[in-house]
């Protein structure tokens, strides 16, 4: 059974009521299994809410946060560990190192980077954990067309866009956790994509 797990999320709590509800559930399931979440550190938006639901229903913490942002007085000063690093490049290494597997939630550039950067390198073969991504609202269902479409285009191998999981409910996202990684990555070539 995994025993901590990244989550991506907004610095913004987000228009949609459901987006807050879905990270509470997922940091109170998350404290309800044991498990430790790691994710950027911070009090703001849906992170915030994230970290509070896991802590209050008696998981751990781990906050990666650049020194800068930490100045900036964003870190939530209540995490059971919150580790500071020197650069954004950095912290995402670090989180991806502490984690066995990955969750997005609803968010803007950041999570986006952060969740692309995580399928790239499960893609390129530097890890095999599992990336699951999920749909609250439907909200991700524009991104996953368009995944498909880069697909159609030829500039994705439909293996490798399996390795970004789409998850409609709680139960999803940890049912899609559990399930292994193919071995997609380490053996991709530019214009090896037929
Ligand atoms: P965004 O989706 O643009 O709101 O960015 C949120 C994601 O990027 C989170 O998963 C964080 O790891 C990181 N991030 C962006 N802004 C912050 C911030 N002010 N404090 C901590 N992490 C942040």
């Amino acid at each position: 059974m995994m025993e901590s797990v990244c989550v991506y999320c907004g610095s913004n709590p987000g228009f949609d009521p459901a987006f807050r509800a879905a990270a509470v559930s997922l940091g109170t399931e998350i404290g309800r299994r044991g498990m430790r979440l790691v994710y950027g550190g911070s009090h703001l938006g849906m992170m915030g809410v994230l970290a509070d639901a896991v802590l209050a229903s008696g998981g751990k913490v781990t906050g990666v946060m650049p020194a800068l942002l930490v100045e900036k007085e964003a870190a939530h000063r209540g995490l059971t560990d919150l580790r500071t690093v020197h650069s954004m490049h950095e912290r995402k290494l670090l989180m991806a190192d502490l984690a066995e597997g990955f969750v997005s939630l609803p968010g803007g550039y950041g999570t986006l980077d952060e969740t692309f950067e995580i399928a790239t390198w499960s893609q390129l073969g530097l890890h095999a954990k599992p990336v699951v991504l999920w749909n609250v609202s439907g909200f991700y269902d524009p991104l996953f067309t368009f995944l498909d479409g880069i697909v159609s285009a030829g500039l994705l191998r439909p293996q490798h866009r399996a390795l970004v999981r789409r998850a409609s409910s709680l139960e999803e996202v940890f049912a899609r956790l559990a399930e292994p990684v193919e071995a997609g990555g380490g053996k991709w070539l530019p214009g090896d994509l037929r």
